[in-house]
C-alpha cells in the first residue's frame, strides 16, 4: 500500500525538492545524518549557532517521527525536556504544539522528582517538527533526502579541533583526571574533558557520502559531522521468527525504511567499539473495538503544565489544550490468563544476536514477556491505552511490547479487560541494532578517533526521544561553534559542557562517556546526585544563560522572561526572608505547622516567614495568604492610627507583626514562580548538604573498599537490585573504581561509603 503522508510532509519534501535534485552547496560547517530527535534538535543547536548546516535524512516525510510511544516527559525524561528547552531547543515547544493530554507524574512527591508528562498527537508532532527546522528561525539550516552510506575521512590528520586548547592525555578513561562530577564552569576542566585522548585521533573528517534518490552517488564536504541514526545501524527487525533488516516500520505502511549499513562498517573499520542492543514497540490497536466504558479512565490535568518556559510564562495554555483539543486516556491490566499465554508461547519469541541470542533491551521498559519473567509473583501488570492522536482510532497499549507472532499478540491483548474483542491495526516488533560504546565519546560528543566526527541519540546507546534530543542539542551546539570558529580563522571555542550539577543532561552525558552503557540507558531521577537542585522547575534559570553563551539561545522573549523570574523569584525570597512572624496559633490561621502542646512551647519565638515555609507541611500558599491577611491589618491598624483611633480597636493581631518598613500589601506569587520560590527556600537546606557531601565524597574516592563487603538488600536495603547485581560482578576495591559501572549512581556510592565507614 502506498504510504499516507500527512499534507505538511508532503509539502515539507516539495520545499527542499530542489536541494534534492542536485541542489547540495559545495560544503557545510555541520552536516547530521538523520531526522529522529537528536538529528533535528543537533541541527537546530548548530543553525543556532551560525554555522552553515545540512540535515541529511533517509525521507523528509519522517522527520520528527515518534517511532515507538506517543508521549513526551515523564520522570527525569521531563527534567531533560526542560532544560533542551531552556537552551532554546524544539522539543519543549513541539511537543506543546502536539500535546493532547497532560500530567505531571510523582505531583504528591516533592518538587525535584516530579516529571512533566503529555500525550501527542502524532501527527502534530512531526508537523510542528518539520514546520519549525523549515520556518525561517533557521535560514542557515537546509533539510536534504538522502541516504548517508560512508564517511569522508583525511586520514593523514591527527589533529583535534581542541587539541591546542590543553595538553594531550593519553588515558581513553574518561574520568582519569576526577573530573567526574566537578562543575563545567571551571574552564579548565571544561577544556580537559574535551581533549582527553585527542592522541588516539586516526583521521580529520571530511564530510559524507551519500546516496540519493536516484540512486547515484555524490560527497558533501563538510567541516564537522553529527551522526544520529537511532535504530538503524545495521537494524534488524524481529516479530515472531522472522527476522528481516531495517531500522524500522513506516507507521503508515508495510514499508520498512532501510538499514544503515555502510555507516556501520566504517564505523567499524575505525575500530569503534560496536555492541548490539535492542528495543520493542506494542501493536497498535483499533479504539473502536476497545470496550472503553469498563476501563478506569486517565483524564488530563487541567489547565496543563507546559513544556516550554515561555508558554509558562506568558501563562498560556498548550495551544491544542487551549482549544479543548483534550483526549482521555484509560487503564486496564494483564491477569492470570494473559501470563499463562505469555509463557505458552515464549519459544516463538525472536531469537537476538546480542547476548547470547536473549538480546539486551531496556532494563527499564521491558517487554511484556521479561515483566512475567522477572516478576513472578506479580499476577498483574497496568497496560494504559493511549489514543495515538486527537482525531485518530489508533491506540498505544502501553507496557505491552512483545514481539510475538501476530496471532499470538491478538490473543495476548484479547485476554485483558476491556480488549476481550479489540483488533490489531499493527502488530508489534523489535529492532535489534547496533551502538557505539559512547566511551569512545569525549564531553562534547566528539568521537575520540576522528577529529570533527560526533555521535548523538540512539547510536549512542541510550533509548528515548528525550535522551536523543538531549545529546543532539549538546553535539549541535559543539560542532557548529568548532565548524563556525574554524570557518571565520579563529581559534577553537570553548567546549560546550553542562556539568553533572547544572542539569540532567550533564549527568546523562558524564554517565555515558565515563562509565558506558551495556543496556539501553535511559533518564531516571535516581540518576542525579544533585537532584534537589535540578528540578523541573528551575531549568531556565539553571542553563539558559549558559544557552546564550553558547550561542544557542537568542530569542528576546525567552532571555527576558528567564531576567523576569530570576528577579520575581529573588523578589520573593526577600520578602519572605525579611517578614518576621511570631510563630503562634498558626492552627488558626490555617496553617498545619503547630498544634497542641507545641503552640504553648513556642509561644513568643519570632520566626522568618522564610523560616516557616522551610518546615514541613507549609505550603507557599498558606504562608503568603497570612502575610498578606496581617499586612491588610496592620494597614488597616496604620490608618486608623492616622485618624485617630486607638489601634486596639482596630487590630487584635498579637501574633504577627512586620516591622520597620511602611505596610504595602503585596500580591501572591505569580504561578510562573510560585513551584521555584516555594522549593528554592524548602530545599536550600538539603542544597548546601547535598554539595557538602559531595565534595567530601569525591575527596574519598580513593579509598579502598574492603574485599569481604556483601552487597545485597538485607545490607544495604537502598541499593536498586540492578546496582547490588553490578557491585556484585565487578567486586570494585576502589570507590574511584566502583564510580566507573554503568547504572551504580554517586548517591549509592555516597551511601556504600558511609556503610564502609560505620563498619570499620
Ligand atoms: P531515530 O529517531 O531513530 O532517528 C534516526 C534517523 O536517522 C531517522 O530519521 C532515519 O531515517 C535516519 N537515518 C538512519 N540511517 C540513515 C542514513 N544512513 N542516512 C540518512 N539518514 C539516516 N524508546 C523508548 O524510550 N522506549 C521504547 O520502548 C522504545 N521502543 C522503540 C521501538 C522501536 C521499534 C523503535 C524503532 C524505537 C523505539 N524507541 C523507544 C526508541 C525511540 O524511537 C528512540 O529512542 C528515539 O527515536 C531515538 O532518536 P534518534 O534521533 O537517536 O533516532
Amino acid at each position: 500500500a502506498a504510504p499516507r503522508f500527512h499534507p505538511l510532509a508532503r509539502s515539507f519534501s516539495a520545499l527542499h525538492a530542489d536541494n534534492n535534485q542536485g541542489g547540495y552547496d559545495d560544503h557545510y560547517d555541520v552536516i547530521v545524518v538523520g531526522g529522529g530527535h537528536a538529528g533535528c534538535e543537533a541541527a537546530a543547536a548548530a543553525a543556532r549557532t551560525g554555522a552553515k548546516t545540512a540535515l541529511i535524512t533517509q525521507r523528509l516525510d519522517t522527520v520528527g517521527e515518534l517511532s515507538c510511544n506517543p508521549s513526551i516527559g515523564g520522570i527525569g525524561k521531563g527534567h531533560l525536556v526542560r532544560e533542551v528547552d531552556a537552551l532554546g531547543g524544539l522539543i519543549g515547544t513541539v511537543a506543546d504544539d502536539a500535546g493532547i493530554h497532560y500530567r505531571v507524574l510523582n505531583r504528591r512527591k516533592g518538587p525535584a522528582v516530579r516529571g512533566p508528562r503529555a500525550q501527542m498527537d502524532r501527527d502534530w508532532y512531526k508537523e510542528s517538527m518539520q514546520q519549525r527546522l523549515v520556518s525561517g528561525e533557521y535560514p542557515n539550516l537546509t533539510c536534504l533526502q538522502g541516504s548517508v552510506q560512508d564517511l569522508l575521512l583525511d586520514e593523514s590528520k591527527t589533529s583535534s579541533s581542541l587539541e591546542s586548547l590543553a595538553p594531550m592525555m593519553s588515558s581513553g578513561d574518561n574520568n582519569k583526571n576526577g573530573l567526574l562530577g566537578k562543575s563545567s564552569e571551571n574552564e579548565d576542566n571544561l577544556r580537559k574533558l574535551a581533549t582527553i585522548a585527542v592522541e588516539d585521533r586516526k583521521a580529520r573528517i571530511r564530510g559524507v557520502q551519500i546516496e540519493t534518490e536516484d540512486g547515484s552517488t555524490r560527497d558533501v564536504i563538510s567541516r564537522t559531522v553529527i551522526i544520529t541514526t537511532g535504530t538503524f545501524l545495521r537494524g534488524v527487525l524481529l516479530m515472531g521468527h522472522d527476522r528481516y533488516s531495517g531500522g524500522r516500520h513506516l507507521r503508515d505502511s508495510e514499508q520498512v525504511e532501510p538499514p544503515s549499513v555502510g555507516l556501520a562498517k566504517t564505523l567499524a573499520r575505525f575500530q569503534f567499539p560496536l555492541g548490539r542492543l535492542k528495543t520493542g514497540t506494542p501493536p497498535r490497536l483499533d479504539g473502536s473495538t476497545i470496550d472503553w466504558d469498563i476501563c478506569p479512565k486517565q483524564p488530563s490535568e487541567i489547565p496543563a503544565s507546559p513544556f516550554s518556559h515561555i508558554l509558562q510564562f506568558r501563562g498560556e495554555q498548550p495551544p491544542r489544550m487551549a482549544a479543548n483539543q483534550i483526549i482521555t486516556c484509560a487503564q486496564t491490566a494483564t491477569n492470570d490468563q494473559t501470563h499463562e499465554l505469555v509463557m505458552k508461547y515464549e519459544d516463538t519469541l525472536p531469537h537476538y544476536d546480542g547476548m547470547d541470542g536473549a538480546g539486551n533491551g531496556p532494563r527499564y521498559c521491558p517487554s511484556i514477556y521479561k515483566k512475567v519473567q522477572r516478576f513472578p509473583e506479580r499476577n498483574s501488570h497496568n497496560c494504559f491505552l493511549e489514543p495515538e492522536g486527537f482525531e485518530s482510532n489508533i491506540v498505544y497499549p502501553n507496557g505491552m511490547s512483545g514481539p510475538f507472532p501476530p496471532e499470538i499478540q491478538l490473543k495476548i491483548m484479547r485476554s485483558m479487560k476491556g480488549l476481550g474483542a479489540v483488533e490489531i491495526v499493527r502488530p508489534g516488533y523489535d529492532v535489534e541494532y547496533d551502538f557505539v560504546n559512547p566511551q569512545s565519546l569525549t564531553h562534547t560528543l566528539e568521537t575520540k578517533a576522528i577529529a570533527g566526527l560526533y555521535l548523538a541519540g540512539q547510536i549512542c546507546g541510550t533509548t528515548g526521544y528525550e535522551e536523543a534530543a538531549a545529546q543532539g542539542i549538546v553535539a549541535g551546539a559543539n560542532a557548529g561553534q568548532v565548524a563556525k570558529a574554524a570557518a571565520q580563522g579563529e581559534g577553537p571555542p570553548l567546549p560546550f559542557i553542562i556539568g553533572r550539577d547544572e542539569g540532567y543532561i550533564g549527568v546523562l552525558i558524564d554517565d555515558l562517556v565515563t562509565r558506558g552503557t551495556s543496556e539501553p540507558y535511559r533518564m531516571f531521577t535516581s540518576r542525579a546526585e544533585y537532584r534537589i537542585s535540578l528540578r523541573a522547575d528551575n531549568a531556565d534559570l539553571r542553563l539558559t544563560r549558559k544557552g546564550m553563551n553558547a550561542g544557542l539561545v537568542h530569542d528576546e522573549e525567552r532571555i527576558v522572561a528567564m531576567e523576569a523570574r530570576e528577579s520575581l523569584i529573588e523578589d520573593r525570597v526577600q520578602k519572605l526572608r525579611h517578614f518576621d512572624m511570631k510563630v503562634i496559633d498558626w492552627a488558626e490561621r490555617g496553617g498545619a505547622v503547630f498544634g497542641g502542646d507545641q503552640v504553648e512551647r513556642k509561644k513568643g519565638q519570632k520566626k522568618t516567614a522564610e523560616e516557616v515555609l522551610a518546615m514541613p507541611h507549609t505550603t507557599l500558599d498558606r504562608v503568603e495568604d497570612i502575610m498578606i491577611e496581617v499586612q491588610k491589618e496592620q494597614k488597616a491598624e496604620q490608618e486608623a492610627r492616622a485618624k485617630g483611633k486607638d489601634a486596639s480597636e482596630v487590630v487584635e493581631d498579637d501574633f504577627f507583626f512586620k516591622k520597620e518598613e511602611p505596610v504595602e500589601v503585596m500580591d501572591p506569587s505569580p504561578v510562573s514562580v510560585y513551584d521555584t520560590v516555594e522549593a528554592s527556600v524548602k530545599y536550600q537546606v538539603f542544597v548546601r548538604r547535598q554539595h557538602r557531601d559531595m565534595e567530601s565524597w569525591r575527596r574519598a574516592q580513593g579509598s579502598r573498599i574492603p574485599p569481604d563487603i556483601v552487597y545485597s538488600t538485607e545490607t544495604l536495603p537502598t541499593l536498586k537490585k540492578e546496582e547490588i547485581e553490578k557491585l556484585n560482578r565487578v567486586r570494585p576495591s576502589t570507590f574511584a573504581e566502583a564510580s566507573q559501572i554503568s547504572g551504580v549512581t554517586p548517591q549509592s556510592l555516597v551511601y556504600v561509603y558511609h556503610y564502609v565507614k560505620r563498619r570499620n
